[in-house]
């Protein structure tokens, strides 16, 4: 396949508004997949199994009486992974931006389309579902142009679920996306966008032939590591591995060569042919953790074997980063680092479902910065290592916390109680416009912290589900952050540290200390819960002896002794939330 008579292109959508429905009619029409319906959602299938991440599949394509080569690199596209939304683009030279004709544009269609906008992607707006009674294609229509001015003169109105109009969406592919521009006789240069574990095979790559040509035999080297590769087998995804020996400038697809484990797979290296070399590409910047947490074994008799599922989990997962941790309170364990909540979400569900596993998982809490005055910084990834105001003195400079930058999408009846969770979230307001008579976009800036606990439900719940929400990383804003500490019977349990902005401390404070009262159960002698800040008590709860007796007055001299709290009331505390 000449370069010219390659496309490859992917398929932006928000959740649910048909994305895998379109691909797997797209895979059907070009025969890649028979049409039973035993085979729905293939692209996502692949994902699941390999855990998340990119999924490319070639598909064979006459058209006017030429063969074609079309790529479709696909994401599963949740807000907590719009880095690799982006990352897959830049394997693409054009996107099919894909909006329900019932909901219109929602935070994430917005999202998307500014990732695919400012990689310079040709975008081919499709309007999918107008089989639906609530359908009003029109209006959608008017929405993409005034929110994106795209042209919507030739756009496809289709029904992704019964193939109605899906036969135009090839042809637009090849008549407006152009070909990619790599020229087959320049040195190789190839692009690594993505990887993942296989048993059996080893480290899978999923690269890009920018120039020159790749063949299974060669000698490669990574620009980033300078270390060097056999290749051992190359071919497209048709959808599955499918063997041709070679890759030409223009393809995608993968490629196994010998490497041992996936750290050496790094996402965004540039190769090359070992007598070759040739200037990388511009890489990627990794994946942040925005969200840590401490995660403990309930049992900790199953570190051990906890400590090998995790690894297991985490080995295709870049995005994750991974320490040990060892609590007073909770025994031996793992700080866990993680793209958002959903993405941790996901991971507890697995480690309980697929590996067995019972964790207390702690409060989640962002990277919080410490600007020293000497100039350095230190990230505060553990509300543990976040030091006493004293250690602070006449060091700090300022404290700054992750800002993020919000698009949310709402019918404009839910405004006003929208504006007020924002508000109440120390979230401000850049900008609002409206999309048409009756849809509002709001922009708001908001501290990371506000939105990892139960923003998106909250905002669900508040616009009877129609309001939705997408957000980008925003840096560092100065903030009046402040530690608070939980004291039972006057000793500082680590477990339960958390950092807090100071207007929230008050009711934090006495929120905390009253839950865990309910929690903890009762004692031979007395418990005294205390939230602190800096050694100042916010809040006390006591928990009486279980009765008054002798007993109680022999524990109750020594209040400072080191009490064993069951772990079931941490568990009880922290998963109520
Ligand atoms: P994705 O999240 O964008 O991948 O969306 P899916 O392809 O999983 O589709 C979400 C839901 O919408 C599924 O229940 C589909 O069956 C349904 N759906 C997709 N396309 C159409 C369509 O054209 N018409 C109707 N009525 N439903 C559709
Ligand atoms: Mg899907």
């Amino acid at each position: 396949f000449p370069a010219e008579n390659i496309r490859n292109f992917s398929i932006i959508a928000h959740v649910d508004h048909g994305k895998s429905t379109l691909a797997d009619r797209l895979l059907e029409l070009t025969g890649t997949i028979s049409s039973n319906h035993s085979h729905q959602q293939v692209l996502d299938k692949l994902n699941v199994e390999r855990e998340r991440g990119i999924t490319t599949c070639s598909m064979f394509y006459k058209y006017k009486d030429k063969d074609y080569l079309l790529n479709l690199i696909d994401t599963p596209g949740h807000v907590d992974f719009n880095y690799e939304v982006s990352r897959s683009l830049v394997a693409c030279q054009g996107t099919i931006l894909l909006v329900d004709a019932s909901q219109g544009i929602q935070a994430q269609t917005v999202a998307n389309f500014f990732l695919a906008f400012n990689e310079g992607l040709t975008i081919i707006p499709v309007i999918n579902k107008i089989d639906l009674p609530a359908a009003e294609p029109d209006r959608v229509i008017n929405q993409v142009e005034s929110t994106f001015e795209l042209d919507t003169s030739e756009i496809s109105l289709i029904s992704a679920k019964s193939g109605l109009g899906v036969d135009k969406i090839l042809p637009s592919v090849i008549e407006k996306i152009p070909p990619p521009s790599g020229d087959v006789n320049k040195p190789l240069k190839a692009f690594l966008f993505d990887s993942w574990y296989d048993t059996y095979v080893g480290v899978i790559c999923l690269m890009e032939i920018v120039d020159g040509k790749l063949q299974k035999g060669d000698k490669i080297v990574s620009a980033y590591s300078e270390k060097m590769y056999e290749v051992i087998d190359i071919g497209i995804m048709h959808p599955e591995q499918f063997t041709t020996g070679y890759l030409h400038a223009g393809q995608v697809g993968y490629v196994v060569c010998s490497m041992k484990v996936a750290a050496e797979a790094h996402v965004g290296d540039t190769f090359y042919h070992i007598k070759n070399p040739v200037d990388p590409l511009p890489g990627f910047e990794p994946a942040k953790s925005m969200v840590f947490a401490g995660v403990f074994p309930i049992d900790t008799n199953e570190f051990n074997r906890l400590d090998e599922s995790i690894t297991k989990l985490t080995l295709n997962d870049a995005s994750v980063s991974i320490q040990r941790e060892t609590s007073m309170a909770l025994g031996q364990g793992w700080r866990i680092g993680f793209l958002g909540t959903l993405h941790m979400d996901v991971f507890k569900q697995r480690l309980e479902e697929e590996h067995d596993a019972n964790v207390i998982i702690t409060q989640p809490t962002v990277p919080y910065k410490i600007v020293y005055r000497d100039g350095t910084a230190k990230l505060i990834r553990n509300p543990t290592e976040f030091p006493e105001p004293m250690e602070l003195q006449n060091k700090l400079s300022e404290l700054q916390e992750p800002m993020i930058l919000a698009t949310i999408i709402l019918p404009e009846e839910y405004m006003g109680s929208i504006i007020d969770l924002c508000g109440s979230r120390r979230g401000e307001q850049i900008e609002y416009n409206y999309m048409d008579e009756s849809r509002v976009i709001m922009k708001y800036s908001i501290p990371l912290a506000e939105i990892v606990t139960d923003f998106h439900d909250e905002l669900k719940s508040r616009s009877s589900g129609y309001a939705s929400f997408d957000y980008e990383d925003m840096g560092y804003q100065i903030s009046d952050i402040v530690k608070m500490n939980v004291l039972i019977n006057k000793k500082p349990v680590d477990a339960l540290a958390t950092i807090l902005h100071r207007s929230q401390v008050a009711n934090v404070g006495r929120e905390w200390a009253k839950k865990l009262s309910e929690v903890i159960p009762k004692q031979l002698y007395e418990v005294i819960i205390q939230t602190t800040i800096g050694g100042k008590v916010i809040a006390r709860e006591t928990i009486p002896a279980m009765r008054k007796n002798v007993t109680a007055k022999c524990y109750g001299g020594d209040v400072t002794r080191n009490i064993e709290l069951p772990q079931k009331a941490f568990y009880d505390f922290l998963s109520k939330g």
